[in-house]
């Protein structure tokens, strides 16, 4: 499944193929099978991108799915 995100650093749009998503039961947050990668920064975690509304449709999609 491809998440469109919006990275904090560089402030790009990119799309990241994300593999399988879940939702972690614990903490409501999105599980992700494979890391974020911005195609400027590398790696990122959850708190260093933002979901575009894009990316927000794509994971509710995603996650009903699941
Ligand atoms: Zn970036």
């Amino acid at each position: 499944m491809v998440i469109n995100f919006e990275c904090k650093g560089c402030k790009k749009e990119f799309d990241c193929e994300m593999g399988k998503i879940g939702i972690n039961e614990q903490t409501w947050r999105p599980d992700f099978e494979r890391p974020i990668i911005c195609p400027r920064c590398g790696e990122r975690t959850m708190d260093e991108v933002f979901l575009t509304e894009l990316g927000q449709s794509q994971m509710t999609e995603a996650t009903m799915d699941a």
